[in-house]
């Protein structure tokens, strides 16, 4: 036979026996079979070495030769991700992107591998080279040693060219024994496989038990507009697809699809991605191999494009990571606060550590239970975390303080008013309204940038106010003269003028701003803006609804129910508050918000037309503008193109959507001509 030829069928044979046993798992030949058909091949390359393919099999076996790692530029974003903490943040995001889309979206959610970063490049279906993350430009070529990881395909029946990003991770339960060959010089498995890539021959790299997951693809010729579906072009290819995965869509015949061609992977409805998380955060310990978080990733690549990127991140794949930031100090201190609403507070008072990035000093500890539970107490030494922009929170902690061990006890009284605290539910709580602190806590959220946003008057200058018995309660802000002020240390004129100024502008406040900054419990400001929709657009009407009590009245409010229907009554029938109402209502605070008459409805010129949009545009961002305009008009917006479509709205770098329309000939439109059809 033709040595050549023989050559190419050793190679081809051996690369699938290789797949089979190291991907599927699914030997076909005996061991000793394989190994006489690879020393077959070894001999043949070693007398013709000018035939020897630089995909060959042999090459898992690596070399004695010193390896270089030559600088080589990614020709793909190597990009990293936005980070969340809490499973909530994870579906405010979900819902945000949906909204920005514009459209129904389906969701991948991955595990986030903690291993080395590798995206191997193929030209004409052969592994051309394999670069580290680097700087995310340009990354170090090692595929000499990528070669060596028998799960990583070295050739493949892909004719175009195209590129792999993968993760490169060594087990838990093979770390131990690998690291002593490294005479123990790696802390965890992801150093000793990034360490293992970058070793300098690639015979001892062959040796350490390498796996590789492979999650996002790219193809130089493309051939569908879903994530996941590149997915299952790369398993046939022989990529080793992560199974901890799930597919989750609104729509049904894409889950249907995705049961079908990766059905070892989890499929499902939108819905059930919150229950998926919570899942797979329960199965981490079992595994066996590193994961410190999941990736949720945007599984329709034109909406991606329409998507696009922040200067750090892509705004269509989100990290959720498990483990927060921590930092461990000392707690010095407990010190009580008390809110406007009474609610007493636990502040832990820390010495100053660094956590991601900031210093902090102060961690909020919630209330007596959650002390309790801690067995926390002043001096302890503490392991605290950060997630996402809330204060941190003691987690646990580490050394009881060995000279004073202690359990932090709330007081019997508040230590402003002296007044007993009361325990309702989890919290304690000081009752009396005329309690000093909480009458300036209350000020001072009125006064506060979310509600009536008088910036002059910060938490000191409203604490000092207050304690020198200039301003007693809300409406002196506005009745007090501040020149009064011309005597203190520390009050210019220019100062005081400063602060007449914002006084007077927050009467401008519209009415939603005036209802949240009084503080009345529920009442915050998507629960004002709730009330303001259904018709409660004025004091006056609000007063008048309370004053009949009827429950219903308010608790018949989307999202509102029986507790708010009842806080809202108490709140709005109360002597005290109805007071300071009127007292407001002299100032001129405004107390009604005119409500808009509906629009005229626009005609319908877009009556049974069913549109799709792709790309990104310059007056519709987000895109769902431009689904607005066309639904108000009588139109239909739907995600994908068919024989129905009747229209296509193209944008700057459309999706294949673009492509399909112009296959079916379906009227393309842009920007401009769409403008003008909207008149
Ligand atoms: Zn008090």
């Amino acid at each position: 036979m033709d040595i050549k030829k023989r050559i190419e069928q050793l190679s081809t044979e051996l690369l699938r026996h290789q797949h089979l046993y190291y991907v599927k798992a699914e030997p076909e030949i005996s061991d000793l079979e394989y190994d006489r058909l690879f020393d077959e091949l070894v001999e043949l390359e070693k007398k013709y070495p000018q035939l020897a393919w630089p995909n060959s099999p042999t090459k898992r076996v690596g070399s004695d030769l010193d390896n270089t790692f030559p600088e080589k530029e990614h020709t793909l974003p190597v990009l990293s991700l936005d980070k969340q903490y809490t499973i909530e943040e994870l579906e405010k995001w979900v819902s945000k992107t949906i909204n920005n889309a514009g459209q129904a979206l389906s969701f991948v959610v991955e595990e986030k591998i903690d291993g080395a970063s590798i995206v191997l490049y193929y030209k004409n279906g052969s592994l051309e080279s394999a670069l580290t993350r680097g700087n995310g430009v340009v990354g170090n070529d090692v595929i000499e040693n990528v070669r060596t990881i028998k799960q990583v395909p070295l050739v493949t029946g892909e004719t175009s060219n195209f590129a792999v990003r993968s993760e490169i991770f060594i087990k838990k339960s093979d770390f131990g024994t690998y690291n002593q060959t490294f005479e123990n010089k790696y802390a965890n498995p992801r150093n000793l496989a990034a360490g293992s890539l970058r070793n300098i021959k690639s015979s001892v790299v062959a040796k350490v038990p390498l796996n590789i997951f492979s999650y996002e693809g790219f193809f130089e010729t493309a051939f569908t507009n879903d994530h996941i579906l590149i997915l299952s072009r790369l398993k046939e290819l022989g990529f080793r697809i992560n199974r901890n995965m799930g597919f989750f869509s609104a729509s049904k015949n894409m889950v249907a699809t995705v049961q079908g061609k990766l059905p070892e992977i989890a499929a499902g409805h939108i819905g059930d991605l919150s229950d998926y998380v919570r899942e797979r955060l329960g199965e981490r310990n079992r595994l066996d191999y590193e994961i410190d978080g999941l990736v949720i990733k945007v599984n329709e690549l034109d909406v991606r494009d329409g998507l696009g990127y922040t200067a750090h991140h892509p705004r269509w794949a989100l990290a959720f990571k498990f483990d927060a930031p921590t930092a461990q100090t000392r707690l010095l201190d407990v010190q009580v606060q008390v809110g406007r609403n009474g609610r007493v507070t636990p502040v832990g008072i820390l010495e100053p550590v660094k956590i991601a990035g900031s210093t902090v000093a102060r961690a909020t500890l919630h209330n007596q239970e959650y002390i309790d539970m801690l067995e926390l107490g002043s001096g302890d030494t503490v392991s605290i975390s950060k997630r996402g922009d809330i204060i941190p929170a003691v987690e646990k902690v580490i050394e009881k303080d060995p000279d004073h061990p202690s359990i932090f006890k709330f007081p019997e009284t508040c230590p402003f008013c002296l007044s007993s605290l009361v325990k309702d539910g989890a919290h304690h709580f000081c009752k009396n309204r005329e309690c000093p602190e909480r009458i300036k806590r209350s000020i001072s959220y009125f006064a506060a940038k979310d509600q009536m946003d008088i910036d002059t008057l910060g938490w000191k200058t409203i604490a000092f106010l207050f304690d020198k018995g200039y301003i007693k309660g809300i409406p002196d802000l506005y009745t007090f003269d501040y020149n009064e002020l011309l005597n203190e240390e520390g009050f210019k004129e220019k100062k005081i003028a400063n602060i007449k100024k914002s006084v007077e502008n927050s009467k401008k406040k519209p009415f939603r701003k005036v209802l949240t900054s009084l503080g009345f419990d529920g009442l915050g400001t998507s629960a004002v803006s709730d009330l303001i929709k259904n018709g409660f657009y004025s004091m006056d009407r609000i007063i008048e609804a309370a004053s009949r009590r009827d429950v219903e009245i308010f608790s018949n409010i989307e999202g509102f129910g029986e507790i708010m229907g009842q806080l809202v009554i108490r709140h709005f029938t109360d002597p005290e508050n109805l007071a300071l109402i009127e007292e407001l209502r002299k100032i001129g605070l405004s107390f009604e918000e005119r409500v808009e008459k509906p629009q005229e409805a626009e005609a319908l010129t877009f009556k049974d037309q069913v549109w799709v949009i792709t790309g990104s545009f310059e007056h519709f961002n987000p895109r769902s503008k431009a689904a607005e305009e066309i639904e108000k008009r009588g139109g239909k917006v739907v995600g994908s193109v068919s024989t129905r479509t009747t229209h296509v709205l193209v944008g700057a770098s459309p999706g294949s959507k673009l492509d399909k329309a112009k296959k079916l000939d379906i009227p393309i439109i842009d920007e401009t001509e769409f403008l003008k059809m909207l008149g």
